[in-house]
């Protein structure tokens, strides 16, 4: 690291000249060190779109298998709109911001029934598609059609933050037009693909949010942050993200016809999965509080029931954190109208948040025995 800051300081470079080279080095730092993924090898706009929200706040490694997945249950835009809501989101199952799988169901209905199957061939048209914002119109439509977008994400923000050393916060409307003016200045326009590929590629690998690799970097002989020790500062952010934790009750109940069970609606997390009755409190319940409160009273109309609690489960979302406990118990009928009974074999097939999954495989199918017994 000493010499490298040597080196630094013995070079200087205007701010014309950086940007001029700017392209020519990250292409050819690309040519040596890009990744290879099976969306990066193919022209099919079905495949990049189906790519792009895939990963959109996923990282590829999460995100790789998922794409398989689908490109394997549905091969075309005609077989993903002819799919259920329910086998789309059973696919999509563990891979979070469920949002994105129903707009992208709902946008192949777009492109399957009016737009004939023919996917629009310019940003503009993209921008139509729901789902698809600036950024992801940027990357279908450059490589895609080669069109001259520049993809502004995270890891573009962060390594055109540091090397120019830009110190207005990303998530600032004036942050936003600064970093994509900049990153279309840069764009090698008659090479959009392989420019937008290149800059994701070296943020995501070289400019990492934690440890960036500056010994190996191209830019390393005149980038600000590493001149001025910015780094760890750099790419500011405005807003702080608030965590909020959530407290979930969930009751597994057994009826002779199946289980009770019920879809999440509501603007709310995990909308159009399904789910267990549940209590939510802002803080977890007591097993005699919980039995006086009146949703429990819509799930059971006897008095005397035996539940077995388990221990807690919890998952990280963005901004929130969820723990859970589960409360299993088996009536013999249920007569109340708010919830649905179904088999073992229509649970397993309908998508659940990823909590509940690791519980019924680990706890519930799985046979793990950390459970309380409730009188
Ligand atoms: S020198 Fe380091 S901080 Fe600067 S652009 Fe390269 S990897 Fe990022």
């Amino acid at each position: 690291m000493r010499n490298l800051k040597n080196k630094i300081h013995k070079q200087k470079f205007s701010e014309a000249e950086k940007k001029k080279s700017f392209s020519g080095k990250l292409l050819r730092w690309h040519k040596k060190n890009g990744r290879t993924f099976p969306w990066k090898e193919t022209n099919d706009v079905y495949k990049i779109w189906l790519s792009e929200i895939i990963l959109q706040q996923t990282r590829v490694e999460q995100g790789l298998p998922y794409y398989l997945k689908f490109i394997e249950l549905f091969p075309t835009v005609q077989h993903l709109s002819a799919a259920s809501e329910e086998k789309v989101m059973k696919a999509w199952q563990g891979l979070g911001y469920y949002s994105r799988a129903r707009n992208l169901h709902s946008a192949s209905k777009y492109i399957a029934n009016e737009l004939n199957g023919v996917f629009p061939n310019n940003y503009e048209g993209w921008l139509k598609v729901k789902g698809v914002g600036a950024y992801t119109a940027a990357a279908i439509s450059s490589f895609a059609f080669n069109l001259p977008h520049a993809v502004v994400d995270g890891n573009v923000y962060r390594a055109l933050s540091r090397y120019f050393g830009i110190k207005t916060p990303i998530d600032s409307s004036g942050g936003k037009k600064i970093f994509s003016s900049l990153a279309n200045e840069l764009l090698d326009k008659k090479n959009a693909a392989a420019f937008n590929q290149a800059i994701m590629d070296f943020g995501a690998t070289l400019c990492k949010p934690v440890s960036p690799d500056c010994d190996r970097c191209p830019f390393n002989t005149d980038c600000i942050s590493l001149k001025k020790n910015l780094i760890d500062f750099l790419p500011v952010k405005e807003k702080k993200t608030k965590i909020t934790e959530r407290f979930f009750h969930f009751f597994i109940v057994k009826t002779a016809k199946g289980f009770l069970f019920e879809k999440r609606n509501g603007n709310d997390i995990w909308k159009g999965l399904n789910q267990f009755p549940v209590i939510e409190r802002e803080k977890f319940l007591s097993d005699s509080e919980l039995k006086k409160t009146p949703e429990y009273k819509n799930i059971f109309t006897e008095n005397k029931i035996s539940l077995t609690r388990s221990k807690e489960f919890h998952q990280l979302l963005t901004h929130q954190i969820i723990r859970a406990r589960f409360y299993q118990t088996e009536i013999s009928t249920y007569s109340g109208n708010k919830f649905l009974v179904v088999s073992k074999s229509q649970l397993m097939n309908r998508a659940v948040p990823k909590l509940i999954d690791q519980y019924l495989k680990t706890v519930y199918f799985g046979g793990t025995k950390k459970t309380n017994t409730i009188k």
